[in-house]
């Protein structure tokens, strides 16, 4: 699933390519996955500007000028793929034929802006979704989800960290990571990779944790998301960027699904367990 990073990138090819359009037609390819009705789209879609994108966890909000928006969730599979008159920016999740023509099977929902140019929502395993609302409704929706603090955000301070972990004793630190309501954007690889970097096992209860570790944890969080990010997040399971590009952090990633290859820090082999419901990758050797 693309964590914070990826959808952060998808957004930041989002503003590059479509901030500033004017769509001219919606055309929702399968209902079950768009909410909006047809008098929405009439009223606050069509010949509406795109004037800005925000990215809230692992949510895109892209807002128009009539006062309302899009909430997008990119689920496992999902994809944001831009082109205009020559398909240059044309990306896929597999490379089969059916994927060199859009909209195709894949294709949920497409957006089509006044100079010819299209976005398409694209997904594989329909667990994405694209859905409009007005935006006092995006900021309830998002009150409602009580999100935890992002570790790249200013007021994600060793403080706030602290007290998420204080209300949290007794459950494992990668629990803690992966909770969206501790902390919001984190899920399974930079989990691993944060627990690596802190030289901490994901397994460790929250209370044996030393002041120290707290410490190095924190530091890890802020500093893998950032690293992630500069290197345009993940390419996995066939995720690209909205312009067809590849992120690159997957050849940089410390431990996640590394399992049998030698730690980056000491030689010993990764190891896999299972922690907090999900695979789990760490080093038995520098990681305690
Ligand atoms: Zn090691």
């Amino acid at each position: 699933m693309p964590e914070l990073p990826e959808v952060e990138t998808v957004a930041n090819g989002l503003r590059k390519y479509v901030v500033g359009k004017t769509i001219t037609k919606l055309v929702v390819h399968e209902h079950k996955k768009f909410k909006g009705t047809a008098t929405e789209i009439k009223k606050f879609v069509l010949k509406k500007k795109i004037v800005g994108v925000d990215r809230k966890a692992k949510w895109l909000v892209v807002n128009l000028n009539s006062g309302y928006g899009f909430v997008i969730h990119l689920k496992m599979t999902g994809q944001l793929l831009y082109t205009d008159k020559q398909p240059k920016f044309l990306g896929g999740h597999t490379m089969g034929k059916e994927q060199t023509t859009l909209p195709n099977n894949h294709t949920r929902v497409e957006f089509i802006f006044t100079d010819g140019s299209k976005l398409f929502f694209q997904d594989m395993r329909k667990f994405g979704y694209v859905e409009l609302y007005p935006a006092a409704d995006i900021e309830h929706y998002f009150i409602q989800k009580k999100l935890g603090i992002e570790p790249i955000e200013p007021t994600y301070t060793f403080d706030y960290f602290c007290t998420v972990l204080q209300k949290r004793k007794r459950t494992s630190i990668k629990a803690v990571l992966l909770n969206q309501q501790a902390i919001a954007g984190i899920g399974n690889i930079y989990a691993d990779d944060i627990c690596w970097q802190a030289r901490v096992k994901p397994t460790r209860r929250v209370s044996t944790l030393t002041r120290a570790e707290q410490r190095a944890l924190y530091q890890a969080s802020h500093d893998i998301l950032r690293e992630a990010i500069k290197l345009g997040g993940t390419s996995f399971s066939h995720y690209y960027r909205v312009d067809g590009k590849t992120g690159s952090y997957w050849n940089k990633r410390k431990v996640y699904d590394r399992t049998g290859e030698p730690c980056r820090r000491c030689k010993t082999i990764i190891k896999k367990t299972r922690c907090a419901g999900r695979g789990t990758h760490f080093c038995p050797t520098c990681q305690h």
